[in-house]
């Protein structure tokens, strides 16, 4: 009652794992925003408190106001952005321009130890004035011992939300538990479609196929171990633990697919490269059925992964579990990518490479010569959004 008295409902909008979106009008001055309703508590609680501490940055979606309601159900008030890069993939000869945008929003994020953990494309969101801007922080996780894979060459000081929001950590801890409970008792995700329902839920990780046809280089893999550690660290993840079941698969870093738990901000990296390469190709790099077609796409291009090519990789938790076929001859990004300069090649390669250290963080990359010129907003009428 509290919200329709200050926002009149338009329509839905859209949906996503644990929310419903609708395009509403502020009473009082007529402003389009979007009202999202998350039905998630932990989920709630990431985004507002990711948002609040990425308010400075034109990059980040803007949070205007924030609701609780019973049933822990929260209601973000949110800038309205009308399309996603979904749309640019499909449509726009104009999308090398969105890249640079990417960047400074998730610089933003990577200078406040926040992790956005599920970056893909529909979460990329595009202003009618054509600025591109990162949203749906709902599995962000804020490091709780920052660490930046290189230091960046300007110095910074974490922003402090203007009006941080504080539960009693009693608070946090009962919501855990009910969160958890929850977890257990969902029930088997269906497989879903391309991009909006990808996401990687929890119970996804159950769900590796070994059947698929694309598992050209899998040898053998024990799948109950598997399954009961993925669930397993998905029930340790507390406050204060990491899961490695976030993101959504064709964009997750290969450390997460094997079981890591230690990861970093490296694993935004990882999907934004597979993001550009997919801006280039037009169709994602690597479109995995499962979470082993997923490596197995992965070494077909980089080859596999071993010592060699990323030195303790061994140590990862799942490593001696599931054991590949050689790729003898690896495709390389080069070959994925046909009939693109080798600066835009260079970038992806900085990015989708397996030791996370060596990935190029959002800073390096804005500093890059391909990011020189100043990149101008794509207007909205030079863009072909679909109606
Ligand atoms: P979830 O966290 O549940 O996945 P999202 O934040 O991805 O939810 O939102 C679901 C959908 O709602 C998006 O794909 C998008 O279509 C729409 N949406 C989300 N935020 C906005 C916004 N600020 N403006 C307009 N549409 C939005």
């Amino acid at each position: 009652a509290e919200i329709t008295a200050h926002y009149e409902i338009l329509d839905r909008f859209g949906s996503g794992a644990y929310s419903d979106v609708y395009r509403a009008r502020r009473r009082s001055d007529g402003l389009i925003v979007a009202l999202k309703e998350i039905h998630d508590y932990q989920s709630a609680f990431r985004e507002i408190e990711a948002l609040q501490m990425l308010q400075n940055s034109p990059n980040v979606v803007a949070l205007h106001e924030y609701f609780w309601r019973e049933h822990e159900d929260a209601v973000l008030v949110l800038e309205f952005l009308r399309t996603d890069l979904e749309a640019l993939i499909r449509d726009s000869a104009k999308r090398e321009r969105g890249l640079a945008s990417i960047l400074r929003g998730l610089d933003a994020c990577h200078r406040n130890s926040i992790v956005h953990r599920d970056l893909k494309p529909a979460n990329l969101l595009i202003s009618d004035d054509g600025v591109l801007k990162l949203a749906d922080f709902g599995q962000a996780r804020i490091l709780l011992e920052p660490r930046c894979v290189n230091e960046y060459d300007i110095p910074h000081e974490p922003l402090t939300p203007a009006e941080a929001w504080q539960p009693e950590p009693s608070e946090i801890v009962e919501k855990d538990k009910t969160y958890k409970e929850g977890l257990e008792n969902q029930g088997q995700n269906e497989l879903q479609d391309y991009h909006t329902n990808n996401s990687v839920e929890e119970a996804d990780d159950k769900e590796m196929n070994f059947q698929d046809g694309n598992t050209s280089c899998l040898a053998t893999c024990t799948t109950s171990d598997l399954e009961d550690d993925a669930l397993k660290r998905h029930r340790d993840d507390g406050n204060g633990g990491m899961t490695s079941c976030v993101g959504t698969r064709w964009y997750r870093a290969p450390e997460l697919l094997y079981g890591s738990v230690d990861y970093g901000q490296e694993i935004d990296l990882w999907s934004l490269g597979c993001i550009f390469a997919e801006l280039l190709k037009l169709e994602p790099l690597f479109p995995g059925t499962s979470d082993i077609d997923q490596l197995c796409r992965i070494f077909d291009v980089l080859g596999n992964l071993t010592e060699e090519t990323w030195s303790g990789c061994s140590k990862l938790p799942d490593y001696g579990k599931i054991f590949f076929g050689k790729v003898e001859n690896p495709l390389g990004l080069e070959a994925c990518l046909p009939n693109h300069s080798s600066g835009e090649i260079h970038l992806i390669q900085k990015l989708v490479c397996y030791d996370p250290a060596s990935r190029a963080t959002a800073m390096e990359l804005l500093q890059e010569k391909y990011f020189s010129e100043e990149p101008l907003p794509v207007p909205l009428n030079e863009l072909r959004i679909p109606s």
